[in-house]
């Protein structure tokens, strides 16, 4: 099964789609996860990204183009996947598309979580006290929100006019939302 999983920074998407990955069985491939990765490794692509994700800002589509089709060129990811963090703006949706179109290798559906924006600040918060990372500190935050709100948004546009956008309540327990997302997911496959 191959799925975008996407909504706002503090959706959720990580926590859900790495308890996700085990039901469904395929890899969970999180692009901030990646890049993260490469910052602490001290590579190439690690220095040259962490200035722009410290800012909150987008890297740049060819960079993180490259780093899909890497990812997506490893023998687990032909079981299908699920893509946490990509696409971030309208030319990377299209890229993703093209990309799964030669390979023969199309969506299966986008999940978009909503979260309220109050929510939202609130959990960041929390992740900052909890996990440190320094794109959580609140100034930060907002520039991330606003890069979600500007670019990203849009995105739901792109998978709703093709019929491929499932909106879900993105509130309450992990469990309370894993519940949902299933729920939606059998929708798109029916067993
Ligand atoms: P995330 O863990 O998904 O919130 O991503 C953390 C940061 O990594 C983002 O704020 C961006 O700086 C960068 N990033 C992750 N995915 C992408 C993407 N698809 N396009 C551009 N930048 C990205």
């Amino acid at each position: 099964m191959r799925i975008v999983l996407f909504g706002p920074p503090g959706s959720g998407k990580g926590t859900q789609a790495a308890v996700l990955k085990d039901h469904l069985g395929v890899p969970h491939i999180s692009t901030g996860d990646l890049l993260r990765a490469a910052v602490r490794a001290g590579s190439p692509l690690g220095l040259q990204v962490k200035a722009v994700m410290d800012a909150g800002q987008l890297v740049s589509d060819d960079l993180m183009l490259d780093l899909l089709a890497d990812r997506f060129g490893q023998p687990d990811a032909a079981a299908g996947f699920i893509l946490d963090g990509y696409p971030r703006n309208l030319v990377q949706a299209n890229a993703l598309d093209a990309m799964l179109a030669r390979i023969g290798q199309p969506l299966d559906g986008a999940l978009l979580l909503e979260v309220p924006h109050e929510q939202i600040v609130d959990r960041l918060a929390g992740r900052a006290a909890a996990e440190g990372r320094k794109d959580d500190d609140p100034d930060t935050v907002r520039a991330r929100l606003r890069v979600y709100a500007e670019q990203t948004a849009p995105v739901a546009d792109f998978y709703r006019r093709r019929g491929q956008l499932t909106e879900l309540d993105g509130t309450g327990t992990v469990d309370d939302v894993q519940g949902r997302l299933r729920a939606a997911l059998a929708a798109l496959a029916p067993a």
